[in-house]
């Protein structure tokens, strides 16, 4: 598979962290390009749970290389803390590299995001408030402290005390935090940087040599494509491109690298936070979806938005990313409806009716689904391992998908362990093979 890349195709949440560890086995390095530690897989392997928040999914697979990139935001205090808790349960960490050009999420970017939710009041984002929107912002404005800087104390201290000038006046209410005392701030981060030190590397060039000789690297992504800064519903996005494309900038590697893109998307959708949902059920059928498909938050414990699939939206991220393959996940959630519904086209406020994703912000908050209904099944399918075992109508269901948007499924997820899995013939699979 030489470069894979793997991303969300709906708003976050979709299963990617099932999708990649599988397909990790056969990758010779993991590379994670964008976002910070608001995202979360959950990993479930021989009956144990995994949650990682920065560490790429592949690190659960002896030798494979892990990479943290160049395009992810390190709050260094989670990410010790992740990597302790992985030796704790025997998990060899030795193939961790961590970007040195990576920026890092400091105090003041906690106290920032928090600060700037509360501000917003009822039009707040619904972000993470772990800092990553100000860590991108620093980034941006040539005020980031780097993975690298952590070896250098008096480089670390000079840029630290720059970074902290600009934001005195939106920080004056935390005036007394201890947290944001130069001097304790630089000794918490130089520690930081002595644990990290063995890892941190030239990753891209690690990159270009694997696959310089042929070697398959996994470029892993956060959140989703309808979450990306550009390309999603913006602002009601993260502050990052979640997009395949941004692959190549997150691990520093070229277009030219990247052979397979394979978009994860759920067999319904769901949405954390604010923003439009054109699919959104907010009845029984939500409950239902909800609680089949354990649709809370895996930190805040907060129920998530639910829909039906949304294919417009589904075949503007086949687009967008230029999707060779799809895996649906979670397909077992559906079982049990008479019907199954499919959006396959908006209908705006002066009832006008369109097939496109709609670039402005208005008409999408407007946009409500319009639908094909199919029909349901009511089979179990955890123990479903081929196509063919799945009931027609299932089966019909992903065609339809698949024919709608334009790319054919290359796995289905039937239950959330990793061997409640449908290897989908197709050409794709068979190039990752
Ligand atoms: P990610 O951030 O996209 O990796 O998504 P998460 O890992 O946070 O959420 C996906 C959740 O769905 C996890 O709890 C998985 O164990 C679970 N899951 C993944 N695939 C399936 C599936 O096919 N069926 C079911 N029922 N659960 C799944």
């Amino acid at each position: 598979m030489p470069g894979l890349v793997v991303i969300g195709a709906q708003w976050g949440d979709e299963g990617k962290g099932k999708v990649t560890d599988l397909l990790a086995e056969r990758a010779d390095a993991v590379v994670r390009f964008q976002g910070g530690n608001n995202a979360g897989h959950t990993i479930i392997r021989d009956g144990e749970t995994f949650k990682l928040h920065l560490m790429p999914s592949g690190i659960l697979h002896r030798g494979t290389l892990c990479v943290i990139g160049n395009g992810v935001v390190i709050d260094p205090g989670v990410l010790t803390e992740e990597m302790e808790e992985l030796r704790r349960r025997g998990v060899d960490i030795g193939g961790l590299r961590i970007s040195a050009n990576a920026h890092l999420i400091m105090p003041y970017h906690l106290l920032l995001d928090h600060a700037g939710e509360a501000k917003l009041g009822k039009l707040e984002i619904g972000t993470t408030r772990r800092g990553i929107g100000p860590c991108y912002a620093d980034k941006a404005a040539r005020l980031g402290i780097r993975v690298q800087d952590l070896l250098d104390e008096k480089i670390l201290k000079k840029k630290i005390a720059a970074a902290l000038y600009p934001k005195q006046l939106s920080l004056r209410p935390f005036a007394k935090d201890p947290r944001l005392d130069l001097q304790s701030m630089t000794e918490e981060y130089l520690v930081y940087g002595h644990r990290l030190e063995q890892y941190i590397a030239d990753t891209s060039k690690l990159a270009w040599e694997l696959l310089d000789a042929g070697r398959s690297v996994l470029f892993e992504g956060a959140q989703g494509a309808l979450l990306d800064i550009d390309h999603g519903t913006y602002p009601f996005v993260t502050s990052s491109n979640p997009v395949a494309g941004a692959a190549c900038v997150g691990a520093g590697v070229g277009p030219g690298d990247i052979h397979d893109i394979w978009g994860v998307a759920k067999a319904y959708v769901t949405r954390v936070g604010a923003g439009p949902l054109p699919t959104e059920v907010d009845d029984e059928l939500a409950d239902e979806l909800r609680t089949a498909g354990g649709e809370f938050g895996t930190t805040t414990g907060r129920a998530r938005r639910v829909g039906w699939l949304d294919l417009v939206a589904l075949r503007y991220a086949a687009r967008l990313n230029t999707m060779t393959a799809l895996a649906i996940t979670k397909l077992d959630v559906l079982s049990g409806q008479d019907k199954v519904l499919v959006c396959t086209r908006y209908r705006g406020t002066d009832d006008a009716e369109f097939d496109h994703f709609p670039y402005h912000q208005s008409v999408l908050h407007h946009a409500r689904g319009e639908y094909e209904e199919l029909p349901g099944w009511t089979e179990d399918l955890g123990d479903c391992r081929t196509e063919s075992d799945l009931p027609t109508a299932a089966r019909e269901y992903l065609t339809y998908i698949s024919e709608f948007v334009g790319v054919p499924i290359a796995l289905v997820g039937v239950g959330p362990g990793r061997d409640e899995v449908i290897w989908a013939g197709g050409d794709v699979h068979r190039a990752a093979a």
